[in-house]
């Protein structure tokens, strides 16, 4: 059976790593350059900074990747789940031995059951038996449009909250706080985040800090310039005194960052169809849901 899976972020790999198991042929196609999704990895003047997720909320029958994932105790608090040394080493790992395209971004799910083609921005791939759409939901919805228009309503029930992400290095010999992770009560953040905290990611100080859900929405159309002078600002406020010059700074937006409202069922198929789709916003915001959702769907395909 071949199964083409739109989307090789965490959901999209596990379903994968699951089929080909059991033997399906599989291939997956994802429109980023390399592996990452909402757990991507920057690496930017030789620092590299996890932008996306900071830490990963797993269930601990997810745990059985111990080769890419750490704990982070920043100032000896609680245990922190990441991967090392860059977030999106834990897709790297899920990724091996599958077939993925990557570059390719999806247009639509086009053809007949039995027949399925995906239209992409470097021609058509396929055809497949069945076809997994493992993306955002508001990036789903067209993709599902011709193939399962009742899919695609369904999934268009779901949304997500946006957030704004600031990455900053200071000068390699500037003072920096001694906090590691820190959860400002108020103003426009809502975490921060000492990348060299983090096992595996060199000492070389370097920061990331999220905006919180309600500033990220009142300033979702900002240019990343403003955004990125405005929460420079709330850093140095964090910070406790004037920020040192950027060695590096950027601002970047999640359109969709966390699931704010999910569909409440681990995955959608349509059998005489052989259309599915998984991610985490079938059951929450986090990693582990994606994870849990990916499984789910493999499970519902092998039947
Ligand atoms: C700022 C931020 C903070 C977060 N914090 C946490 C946290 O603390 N803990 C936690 O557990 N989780 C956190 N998360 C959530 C976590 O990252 C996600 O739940 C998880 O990564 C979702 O995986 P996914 O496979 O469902 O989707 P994604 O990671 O979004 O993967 C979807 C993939 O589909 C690809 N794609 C999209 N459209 C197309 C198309 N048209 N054609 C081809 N490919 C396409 C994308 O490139 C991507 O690789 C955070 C996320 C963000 C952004």
């Amino acid at each position: 059976m071949k199964t083409l899976i739109v989307g090789a972020g965490l959901a999209g790999l596990v379903c994968a790593r699951e089929l080909q198991a059991a033997g399906d042929e599989v291939s997956l196609i994802d429109k980023g350059r390399g592996y990452g999704g909402r757990l991507s990895s920057r690496r930017r003047e030789g620092l590299s900074f996890d932008h996306g997720a900071p830490e990963l909320h797993l269930r601990p029958e997810d745990l059985a990747e111990t080769d890419v994932l750490a704990e982070w105790r920043p100032e000896g608090g609680p245990a922190r789940l990441v991967a090392t040394p860059r977030q999106n080493e834990l897709l790297k790992h899920l990724g091996a031995g599958l077939a993925v395209e990557h570059g390719a971004r999806a247009l639509a799910v086009a053809g007949r059951p039995g027949e399925w083609w995906v239209r992409t921005d470097q021609g058509e791939r396929g055809p497949a038996e069945r076809v997994v759409v493992a993306v955002p939901a508001p990036q789903a919805v067209p993709l599902l449009a011709q193939a399962a228009p009742q899919l695609s309503e369904r999934v268009a029930q779901a949304s997500y909250a946006p957030c704004w992400t600031l990455l900053y290095a200071p000068a390699a010999d500037a003072e920096v706080p001694a906090w590691e992770r820190h959860e400002p009560d108020s103003g426009p953040l809502s975490l921060v985040i000492a990348e060299q905290s983090k096992p595996g990611r060199g000492p070389e100080p370097r920061y990331v800090a999220h905006a919180t859900t309600e500033w990220a929405r009142a300033h979702l159309e900002d240019s990343a310039d403003e955004v990125q002078a405005a929460l420079l600002a709330a850093l140095a406020e964090v910070w406790g005194g004037a920020l040192p010059e950027p060695r590096y700074a950027a601002a970047h937006r999640w359109r969709y960052a966390r699931v704010a409202q999910p569909l409440g069922e681990p995955c959608l198929y349509v059998p005489e169809r052989g259309v599915g789709v998984c991610g985490d916003y079938c059951l929450g915001p986090d990693a582990g849901h994606a994870w849990a959702s990916g499984l789910a769907l493999a499970e519902r395909l092998r039947g």
